[in-house]
């Protein structure tokens, strides 16, 4: 079974055995994973890319192995696109430092949506705060879905710079970011893609979507923690200024100047986080393995598994009903505040994630200030979701 190969859900949970719904703030992740990280501590332990030694070349070919298994994954014309990073905050910080700040001048705009997650908004605000650009967004309806004929008045011959969520943590929404691309191409406006959720859940193919910039966090996708990547085309990455200077993005330092070394090495100053990169090459080798077929399929069958039964408890209301979803349902009930209702699910073992879920104005949006979130992976079951609703159901009639 798939599922007996994540020894992070076999645990307990104030004496029960663990029911992990929150995916969505960071997966589990499988043996192999697990194994990859703790082979790089144990069998082949050095710094990469300088060394002449044995360790450091097994580690070096690892880490580029584990780009390449990256590059695979989304389909990239080339590894050579993929720049690690600590995870999609990261990547987006970058893009806005680097190649957006080259772009705009006072009185231009960047359009991001309203159902961003504060780090597709904070990074793009504090670029206008210090470039007198200003921020647009697009507007949503009542289930959560972006109101795409705004688009073509929202981008005018002053935007320089889309930024939009592939897939919504908060909603759910799958965003036709295929389509928004397009409309955003024909203005000649570039597009950065916060594919922060995509991964664990569906098929991603940089070419066919012709976005400009696509961020990925590898802890979301069953990696670990702290890597991600920035996938951009080759001739923005080329033309892009060094974000952060140190040793590894250098070809020649001398006390007058600097010669940048190559792309992706021109991004990546100092030691990287070498486990952490082997670790996510090993999580896209598993996701591939495993067949992102298999795991949108189970994806679907999941949640709908789950709407249908959580509709039928009394006082709860879906936040984030779109037609395109992914499995994760946000929700609140009458009478129960979120916390409360996180706090005793613990009791009963599940894990669910309660509050903002750093998408302040997407709540602000349905009048709430929170929600709980039960965000479903491809090792979740129908017994699981039983027990849930169970308990949900429990802790309601404890409140109300
Ligand atoms: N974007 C979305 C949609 C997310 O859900 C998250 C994390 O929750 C992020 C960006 C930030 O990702 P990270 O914390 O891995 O940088």
């Amino acid at each position: 079974m798939l599922r007996d190969q994540f020894p992070g859900l076999n645990v307990t949970v104030h004496g029960k055995p663990l029911v992990y719904l929150d995916n969505a703030a960071t997966a589990c992740r499988p043996q192999r994973v697990l194994d990859a990280v703790q082979e790089y501590y144990t069998r082949f332990n050095a710094n990469i890319h300088r060394g002449v030694h044995t360790l450091s070349e097994i580690a070096t070919e690892r880490f580029e192995g584990a780009r390449e298994s990256m590059a695979r994954l989304i389909n990239a014309p080339s590894a050579r696109q993929l720049v690690f990073t600590r995870g999609s905050t990261e990547s987006i910080n970058l893009v806005a430092n680097t190649f957006a700040r080259e772009r705009l001048s006072a009185g231009d705009e960047i359009l991001i949506s309203y159902m961003e997650h504060h780090s597709n908004i904070v990074p793009w605000q504090l670029l206008c705060q210090q470039t007198g650009a200003v921020l647009k967004v697009i507007p949503m309806n009542e289930r959560g879905e972006l109101r795409l004929e705004t688009l073509d008045e929202l981008i005018t011959e002053r935007t320089k710079m889309l930024a939009v969520v592939h897939v919504s943590n908060s909603l759910g929404t799958i965003n036709p970011v295929k389509e928004i691309i397009a409309k955003a191409h024909a203005r000649e406006v570039p597009v950065l893609v916060d594919g922060a959720q995509a991964l664990p859940h569906m098929a991603v193919d940089v070419q066919d979507l012709d976005c400009d910039f696509y961020t990925i966090s590898g802890h979301k996708m069953y990696g670990p923690t702290g890597i991600g990547i920035l996938y951009g085309k080759m001739e923005h990455l080329e033309a892009m200024p060094p974000w952060q200077g140190g040793g590894e993005m250098i070809a020649k330092v001398t006390f007058e100047r600097t010669v940048f070394n190559h792309v992706p090495a021109k991004f990546e100053a100092g030691t990287p986080n070498i486990a952490g990169g082997i670790g996510l090459g090993a999580a896209a080798e598993f996701i591939m393995d495993v067949g992102m077929d298999k795991i949108q399929a189970r994806d679907a069958e999941l949640l709908a598994y789950a709407t249908e039964k959580m509709q039928a408890i009394d006082g709860l209301r879906l936040i984030g009903t779109a037609a395109c979803k992914t499995a994760v349902n946000s929700f609140v009930i009458d009478g129960v505040h979120p916390h409360d209702l996180g706090t005793v699910l613990d009791h009963y073992g599940i894990a669910i994630r309660t509050g903002h879920h750093c998408t302040m104005p997407a709540l602000q949006f349905f009048k709430v200030p929170g929600t709980a979130r039960a965000s479903f992976a491809f090792y979740n079951t129908h017994e699981e979701i039983d027990y849930f609703v169970d308990c949900v159901q429990k802790a309601r009639e404890m409140f109300t």
